[in-house]
């Protein structure tokens, strides 16, 4: 099968903003190769929220294609806390304070020396001698070099302009917060209400942040009602330390870049970024390489060399998906952004560097999976050009995915949510079929579909793959020719 923007394998996600908040703007990014919208609960309104989630769900029906909705939980995130902006110098000293500390005392103390406010209560009990305190995505650095009851002493070692609300992080201190917030407790309700397709957690700690969050969102939404898929934002030194835990409890990972690279070594950024993919694939989790990959086009219409490298490593690697947070939210070029990487990731694809001819190793065994793992095998032999399956729940077709097939992964589904939240798996198209058609018929409409869209031609080769992989049923694999 030709491969295009729409048959790409590699998965786009965008962050949407005020930039690409209309219809006509999320209509060209998907005809560009977007596949996922991520609407970020750190910012915005819920009003603002519904409105454009409405747009995305317009344009991905006008466009005609499967489109993934993901509410973004900010998670335990500290912030500072500042009436006004502060400057700060490298050698200074400084006292920082946390909220549960009576603001009077803190006025007093901010006449005869600089005080920086948090705004997470307790967290300054936490601080020890030799943390480093980190703002604004680390451009600012401040050691801690004592301690007093409510405050702690510290030396600024990168200086700069301290900002209201800006992002705090602490690598080495234990943050008083569960890792669901009230705040993400409010914005999963809302994200809820609106349907979406994928929720993501910030800051994730251990597997049993993944198992509580899920019991929670089965009570809201109730038993019959398809899960929406829960990926773990990848981003501190605890989840590194559990992240075996962790992915036996997820549903998709996401390499949080921006965040790791503050919280671990920014020199081992890449290593951990290869690691973290390597571990999802083989536990059958999908994954997003994040932040940071095409910065230069929130301003520039053409991205840096560095970027296409890290695009086309990513993709090299086999991620299921690569994402845009500022360039496609705020900047300047959301829609080239997005026609940018994919590009790269076609390039990368039909390169011989995108080394998808071995079947990646899974860490666990089942029929299904070896029946999965014979279709690419049976699918590459006969150099067919796509495989072609029914799946309720897409876990079928999640399985096949895994294994990196050359071939597209043709999906016809009944099912509303699976049809959006296929758009990550790596690969693979779907199909929705309403109405009380067969498997058999679901899936010669999707060869049909997919032949009027010119994906397929007559006399192509397609690898059809019915019946079921629930407990007691079989898969039958079977050659057709497209007519
Ligand atoms: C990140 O830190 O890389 C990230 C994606 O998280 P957020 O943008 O929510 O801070």
């Amino acid at each position: 099968m030709k491969k295009d923007i729409m048959t790409k394998h590699t998965k786009i996600v965008a962050t949407i903003g005020p930039a690409s908040e209309s219809v006509e703007v999320l209509e060209e990014m998907m005809r560009a190769g977007l596949n996922m919208a991520r609407f970020n609960f750190s910012h915005g309104e819920y009003e603002w929220d519904e409105r454009v989630i409405k747009n995305v769900r317009t344009a991905a029906k006008n466009v005609g294609v499967p489109m993934a909705i993901l509410a973004d939980l900010q998670g335990p995130r500290v912030r500072t806390h500042m009436e006004k902006e502060l400057e700060i110098e490298h050698g200074e000293i400084v006292r920082i304070f946390d909220i549960s500390t009576n603001e009077k005392e803190i006025k007093k103390m901010a006449e005869d020396s600089k005080v920086i406010v948090l705004d997470c209560p307790e967290i300054i009990a936490q601080l020890v001698v030799g943390n480093d305190i980190l703002i604004e995505d680390g451009l600012m650095k401040i050691k801690v070099v004592d301690t007093a009851k409510n405050y702690v002493i510290g030396d600024v070692v990168d200086g700069g302009t301290i900002k209201n609300h800006k992002g705090v992080n602490i690598p080495d201190a234990r943050i008083p917060l569960p890792t669901v917030t009230k705040k993400d407790y409010d914005d999963l309700a809302f994200a809820l209400s609106q349907s979406v397709d994928f929720i993501a957690m910030s800051f994730v700690r251990n597997g049993q942040d993944i198992v509580d969050l899920r019991k929670h969102i089965r009570k809201i939404i109730g038993e019959d009602e398809t899960m929406p898929r829960i990926i773990s934002k990848i981003e501190c030194k605890e989840a590194l330390n559990n992240l075996e835990r962790i992915l036996g409890a997820t549903d998709a990972v996401m390499i949080a870049r921006g965040d790791l690279g503050i919280e671990a070594d920014p020199a081992r950024i890449t290593i951990l970024e290869k690691d973290i993919l390597k571990k999802s694939i083989r536990h059958l989790r999908p994954v997003i390489v994040a932040t940071q990959m095409l910065a230069s086009m929130e301003h520039n219409a053409r991205p840096t060399r560095a970027e296409v490298a890290d695009v086309t490593n990513a993709v090299a690697d086999h991620t299921d998906a690569v994402m845009l947070s500022g360039e496609s939210s705020m900047g300047k070029y959301p829609v080239e952004a997005v026609r940018t990487m994919a590009q790269i990731a076609t390039e990368t694809e039909i390169s011989p560097y995108d080394d998808v001819y071995e079947a990646m190793p899974l860490n666990f065994s089942s029929e299904e999976v070896k029946i999965a793992h014979a279709t690419h095998d049976f699918s590459r032999e006969l150099s067919a050009e796509a495989i072609v399956i029914f799946s309720e729940s897409g876990y079928t077709a999640r399985l096949l995915s895994h294994f990196r097939p050359d071939q597209v992964i043709l999906v016809a589904t009944n099912n509303q949510k699976t049809y959006n939240q296929l758009a990550l798996a790596w690969g693979v198209y779907s199909f929705l079929f309403a109405g009380e058609k067969s498997r058999q018929e679901c899936v010669q409409q999707a060869i049909d579909n997919a032949r009027d869209k010119g994906l397929l031609h007559a006399q192509d080769l397609v690898i059809t793959v019915l019946g079921s992989t629930k407990a007691g049923k079989k898969l039958e694999l079977t050659g057709t020719r497209v007519v």
